[in-house]
Formats: structure tokens, sequence, C-alpha cells
């Protein structure tokens, strides 16, 4: 008998859109409040990367008049769970043609957090470069959690809603972690310091990878 294949069931396209040796994707993950979007500001500041924060995205397709995918994102967020991916890849892919300003240089900040979206991702819109992983026990950032809540204004920063997350955080995202440790595709950085001490070892460690800061 032939072998079934996995791939049967997916998806028709199966070229990405964008191509690595023009358009470089870092992948930015890490638990809910581990400091990626804190992070992610600074290396735009200083490398010239265009920022795509997945859940930044999905708040603002919840929040957009006539959207169909509304009332589902928002009870996926409220309760710390992953999004159909067919949405947030079209939103990210969607961003990365709207919002590329030339240098093709993209911080993917909170995706992919589950494997299907991962391999959706790179099969149909690029390959990444490597994961650039923050590292952050969980008393800590559930602190940092707490606090951001009094300002935030998400429906997520609340203790219920932040267990949830902690939840799909190991159980889900994890494993999407250690897929791409296998691949040698993830650079580890402790996220406990200050945010400043923490860029130190980022700076670091991205130039081990081959990226240099942009000529300001
Ligand atoms: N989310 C999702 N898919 C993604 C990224 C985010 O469904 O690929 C949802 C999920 O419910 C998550 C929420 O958006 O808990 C908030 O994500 P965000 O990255 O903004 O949270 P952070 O980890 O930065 O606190
Ligand atoms: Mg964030």
């Amino acid at each position: 008998m032939a072998p079934t294949s996995p791939r049967l069931s997916a998806p028709s396209k199966s070229t990405p859109t964008f191509f690595p040796d023009k358009t470089s994707v870092v992948f930015v993950l890490g638990g809910p409040g581990a400091g990626k979007g804190t992070q992610c500001a600074k290396l735009v500041r200083d490398y010239g990367f265009t920022h795509l924060s997945a859940g930044d995205l999905l708040r603002a397709e919840q929040d957009r008049e006539g959207s169909e995918f509304g009332d589902m994102i928002k009870e996926y967020i409220k309760d710390g769970k992953i999004v159909p991916m067919e949405v947030t890849v079209q939103l990210l892919e969607n961003a990365i043609m709207d919002k590329d300003e030339g240098r093709g240089r993209f911080l993917i900040d909170g995706f992919p957090r589950k494997m299907d979206q991962a391999v959706r991702f790179e099969e149909t819109v690029c390959p990444s470069k490597f994961v650039l992983f923050f590292d952050c026990p969980e008393d800590v950032m559930t602190e940092r959690l707490i606090n951001r809540g009094k300002t935030s204004g998400r429906s997520d920063d609340n203790a219920e809603s932040i267990k949830k997350r902690f939840k799909t955080f190991v159980e889900t995202s994890m494993p999407v972690v250690e897929a791409f440790e296998k691949q040698d595709k993830v650079v580890k950085v402790k996220a406990v310091k200050s945010p400043d001490e923490i860029y130190e070892e980022v700076k670091k460690r991205m130039g081990e990878r081959g990226f240099e800061m942009a000529k300001q």
C-alpha cells in the first residue's frame, strides 16, 4: 500500500510568498509578560526592524468595524487560547505586505504559539531566520502582568486570564520552541533583569547570528 502523506490535507499553496534571501523574519517568543514587546521596541530602534505583534494585530482586527472575526477573537483572547491560525497567519501576511518599509526585516512578536501556525507560516508566508526566546520564571511574569494590568486596559491582564495564558504557554507554545530548538534555531535569553541589561545580551546574540545594527 502506498504510504499516506500527512501533507494531503495541507493548504493548496505550497510556496512561500516571501523569500528568506530578501525578507528576514525573526520570531520573538516567551511567556506572557516575558518582555517581548519591550525588547522589540529597542530592536526596531537600532536594527531597522519592522515590528509586527500578533496579539496587537488580533486586537486591531477585533476592534475593526465589520470584522467577521471580532467576537471570536475577543473570546479566545480573554480565555488565553490561540485564535485559529488561518486568521492570524493572514493578518501577518497582510501586515508584511503593507508595512514593509523597504528593509525587509521583520520581528514577529508573540508568534508562532502553536505548532500548526509555525508550519503554515513558514510554508506559505516566509521561512524564519531564528527564534529569539525570552526565558522568564512565572512569578516574575505574573508580577509584571498584574502591574501592566493597572494601566494596559487589556481584557486578559487579570489574575484569571493570566493563569489561563500560562497554561496555554506551557502546553501549546513551549512545544513550538522545542521544535525550533531541534533545528538549532533558538536564541535563548534570560529575561529577569532590567530591560537595558537584557538588551545588552540580546545585542550580543543578534551579532552572533549575523545581524548588525542599522546605520542611524
Ligand atoms: N494570540 C493568538 N495567536 C497568536 C498570538 C496571540 O491567539 O499567534 C492571542 C492569545 O489569546 C494571546 C493573546 O492573543 O493570549 C495576547 O497575545 P499577546 O502576544 O499580545 O500577549 P503577551 O504574550 O505579549 O502578553
Ligand atoms: Mg506583547
